[in-house]
């Protein structure tokens, strides 16, 4: 982490050296640096909040942009999915509001590029800012208008909005922005990316002069950095993970990440741990309910799991610690702060149940295995929004993360049948086999000793490996990193590149695409950068879902992911192109 202010590395994160004196075990020590969500100068109802959410610490780009934020400084934060990005902006956001907010119209203004981040987003402000009665409110394309102006005429403290969508909405007088104090642009370069520099441009031009601008984008292109000179004044620059390598900090571990679904991600955690065998591992969640949740799930499916976090007394985590050390418990699910400065000999394995939210904590975690010499192994889930952390990780660790395939039930299969050879080679190289060989003798004059030794393997495996889990893991890929050429860009006119002939940019998803016919084109003022807006904006999918177009005089063809097909024409024909309704509809076999 990097700020202009100079406050350097991360606070309260840096990795065990191995020459720190021994730790008290269990207790929980005060933060590196001390610095709580109290010292970041929240108020109580915020407090309570990120209270009952179980968030126990503040990330490190909240240390960093809650203060300044709060001050009402402008800032730029280059921090990407994972960090706490969106808390970083949304507690100051609702910090700010005043106490009496008679007026109905939006006091700040949060812009984002999909759908799926508007919901995820209003649903963030909307828990933290709970006690506060903020009022907020999503507006997005796919939904349907008259609903929104609806929540917009009841009373707004914070809009988050599709740039699209927003601008649709002011361009009715539906939505006003003269008495919003904040603006906020997340993801900044996917917006860019998806062609709505100008719409905004468009907006920023329609909030007070006077207001605060704060700027998060996962990657700073120079047309961004363009952008933010233009609108931000005197920002503070923030980025999440320093860049260089941190030489020798990195104990020496094997380090492997699977990708995966959220959803799968219980399944992913036993097929993984059942495929390593560790003799004890942490397993790291974010927040005090995760842990009780995961705790929870993992001792259903058969494990001896034990929780540890900020909210237990002191003698339940000493009973945690004494299962772990005398092996009545396998597997610790914890917190950072709750770990912090825990030292488990038998610890063979760390398991991130989600990417780390800063490249420091992800070093301090795996610290705690391949100590001494042994060898530790260190294991990522990563759900595929998250995969840029796990490029600044590596980066910052100088070692590569090797991505690998979820184990499959063969995979599984396979390695258990491992494990029942190595334990039956040990027992005929060191038991005492005599006591059995009367039952071998008696069952050899009936059968083949083969089939005695297979029969009794077969008992052996049963019984150390339980039942068979036949459930597959669905596969899914990170999504490809897009070509960047930054700077030489344009905007919307960029995408006029797909009509002519070009290749489409990699898209997230492979598979079947669909032609869909709409009916405007070059006659009506249709561009490309139109087109991936309108579907951007108005459906989940994002710009570089949207495959290769062709604008005719007349009209245009747009190639979709099959899967997506239904939606797109749904939304389309529910919205307006260049100020029109149009027809949508799948391209007619030629
Ligand atoms: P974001 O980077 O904003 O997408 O946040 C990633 C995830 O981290 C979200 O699920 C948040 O709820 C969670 N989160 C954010 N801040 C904290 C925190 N200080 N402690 C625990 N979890 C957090």
């Amino acid at each position: 982490m990097t700020s202009e202010a100079g406050t350097g590395t991360a606070p309260g994160t840096a990795p065990d050296g191995g020459t720190a004196p021994p730790p008290d075990d269990g207790a929980v020590p005060p933060a590196d640096d001390g610095a709580t969500f109290a010292d970041l100068g929240l108020r109580p109802e915020l407090l309570a909040a990120l209270s009952r959410l179980g968030y126990e610490e503040p990330t490190p780009i909240q240390r960093e942009a809650v203060p300044p934020m709060v001050e009402g400084r402008d800032l730029l934060g280059q921090a990407a999915t994972g960090t706490g990005k969106t808390a970083a902006y949304a507690l100051p956001v609702l910090q700010r509001l005043p106490d009496d907010r008679p007026g109905g119209d939006p006091l700040a203004l949060v812009l984002v590029p999909t759908r799926e981040l508007c919901i995820q987003v209003s649903e963030a402000l909307h828990r933290y800012g709970r006690d506060l009665g903020a009022r907020v409110v999503p507006v997005y394309g796919g939904q349907p208008i008259p609903r929104q102006l609806r929540a917009l005429e009841a009373g707004v403290d914070v809009v988050v909005a599709t740039p699209g969508r927003a601008l649709d909405l002011l361009q009715r007088g539906s939505l006003h922005l003269g008495g919003v104090a904040t603006v906020v642009l997340d993801e900044a370069d996917e917006m860019l990316d998806m062609g709505f520099a100008e719409d905004l441009e468009a907006l920023l031009d329609e909030v007070p002069e006077q207001r605060q601008t704060v700027l998060f984008s996962a990657t700073m292109p120079r047309r961004l950095d363009a952008m933010a000179r233009r609108h931000l004044r005197d920002p503070l620059r923030i980025q999440v993970a320093r860049e260089v390598p941190v030489e020798g900090e990195a104990p020496r571990v094997r380090q492997t990440a699977f990708v995966v679904a959220r959803a799968a991600k219980p399944a992913a955690l036993g097929r993984v741990l059942d495929v390593e065998s560790p003799t004890a591992a942490i397993v790291f969640c974010r927040t005090r309910d995760e842990v009780d949740d995961l705790t929870e799930t993992l001792n259903g499916r058969g494990y001896r799991a034990e929780a540890l976090h900020g909210g237990m007394s002191q003698e339940q985590r000493d009973r945690v610690m004494n299962r772990l050390r005398s092996g009545t418990a396998e597997l610790l699910v914890a917190t950072d702060v709750a770990a912090r400065g825990l030292d488990v000999e038998q610890l063979t394995h760390v398991v991130n149940y989600d990417v780390p939210a800063a490249a420091e904590t992800y070093v301090h975690r795996i610290g705690r295995v391949g100590r001494a010499g042994r060898e530790g192994v260190a294991i990522t889930l990563v759900e595929p929004r998250a995969h840029r952390m796990l490029k600044t990780i590596e980066r910052v660790t100088g070692a590569p993360i090797h991505v690998e395939r979820v184990p499959t039930v063969a995979d599984l299969r396979a390695r258990r049948l491992e494990l029942t050879r190595a334990a039956l080679r040990e027992s005929l190289l060191g038991d005492d086999l005599e006591r059995f060989r009367s039952v071998v003798d008696s069952l050899t004059d009936e059968f083949d000793v083969v089939e005695v030794a297979l029969a009794a393997v077969k008992l052996a495996h049963e019984a150390t490996t339980g039942p068979d889990d036949d459930e597959e893991i669905p596969e899914v890929t990170l999504r490809p990193e897009r070509p960047r050429r930054d700077g030489d860009r344009g905007d919307r006119g960029d995408r006029g590149d797909r009509g002519q002939g070009r290749p489409p940019r990699a898209r997230s998803v492979g598979g079947d695409t669909e032609r869909l016919f709409i009916g405007a084109g070059r006659s009506a003022g249709v561009r490309p950068g139109d087109l991936v807006g309108a579907i951007a904006g108005e459906t989940e999918l994002r710009g570089r879902d949207v495959g290769a177009i062709e604008i005719a005089e007349r009209f245009s063809l747009v190639e979709v992911p099959a899967a997506a097909a239904e939606d797109v024409i749904t939304a389309l024909r529910g919205s307006t192109i260049k100020g029109r309704k149009v027809t949508v509809r799948r391209e007619r076999p030629r």
